[in-house]
């Protein structure tokens, strides 16, 4: 009964031994997976949220009848800087102006780098007026931003569309980019809300524009 008993033993030892490997195994591979994951949804250089990642909360943040405003901002003549400066010196403008757009926003806003040189900003419950607010707020620090080496300024366009939660959020991104166009065809470092009578919110001061470089227009552009 003694060999039994061994043979019992050592048997079970082996089985720990086995169930504790795959364990630690199956724990590494998930702790890998949570961080391909993160990699997946997050901008490399920034640390934002990619294009993908930012379609999907923001998609999910949209609520029915609740004013909702996008934002897409484009830094100007940013291939200057790179020319002039050097490629690193534009990627140490990038991280600085994401952390710049971060600070100047609520905890509940989306922001991401929507590729290159342009980042979006989803502003759920908020309406024309609010939205214009933010905007100028974030061009006015961006603008006022010095950055090393040689106190390097620059700035950024931004375009503006709001609407209730209803509207499709390509239509509220397509809409936004127009303004964004405008507003570099109006000058650049603006902002441009585009009115687009379908998408508005409601609220009386959709067309009213705010001090600085804002301006509010109508209708869509050709
Ligand atoms: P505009 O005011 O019309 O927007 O002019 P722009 O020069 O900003 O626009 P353009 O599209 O001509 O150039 C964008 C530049 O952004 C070109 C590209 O090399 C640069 N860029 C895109 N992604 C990165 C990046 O990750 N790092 C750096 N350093 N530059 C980048
Ligand atoms: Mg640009
Ligand atoms: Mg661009």
């Amino acid at each position: 009964w003694r060999t039994g008993i061994e043979q019992a033993t050592f048997l079970s030892g082996y089985a720990v031994t086995i169930i504790a490997t795959v364990s630690l195994i199956l724990l590494h591979r998930a702790g890998q997976e949570q961080q391909l994951r993160l990699l997946a949804g997050t901008d490399a250089l920034t640390g934002l949220l990619n294009r993908r990642s930012f379609l999907a909360s923001a998609a999910q943040a949209l609520e029915a009848n609740v004013p909702v405003a996008a934002l897409m901002l484009d830094l100007d003549h940013f291939k200057a800087i790179n020319d002039r400066y050097g490629h690193p010196v534009g990627d140490a403008v990038l991280r600085e102006v994401a952390a710049t757009l971060v600070a100047g926003l609520r905890r509940d806003d989306l922001l991401a780098r929507f590729g290159g040189e342009e980042f979006a900003v989803l502003l759920p419950h908020t309406g024309a007026q609010t939205a214009l607010a933010v905007a100028e707020r974030l061009r006015s620090a961006v603008a006022t931003q010095r950055s090393n080496p040689g106190e390097l300024r620059y700035t950024v366009s931004i375009g503006i569309a709001t609407a209730t939660g209803d509207a499709p959020l390509d239509v509220l991104i397509t809409e936004a980019d127009r303004a964004l166009y405008a507003a570099k065809r109006d000058g650049r470092n603006r902002c441009v809300l585009m009115a687009v009578p379908e998408l508005i919110d409601g609220t009386a001061d959709a067309h009213q524009s705010t001090g600085g470089n804002t301006s509010a227009q109508a209708g869509r552009l050709p």
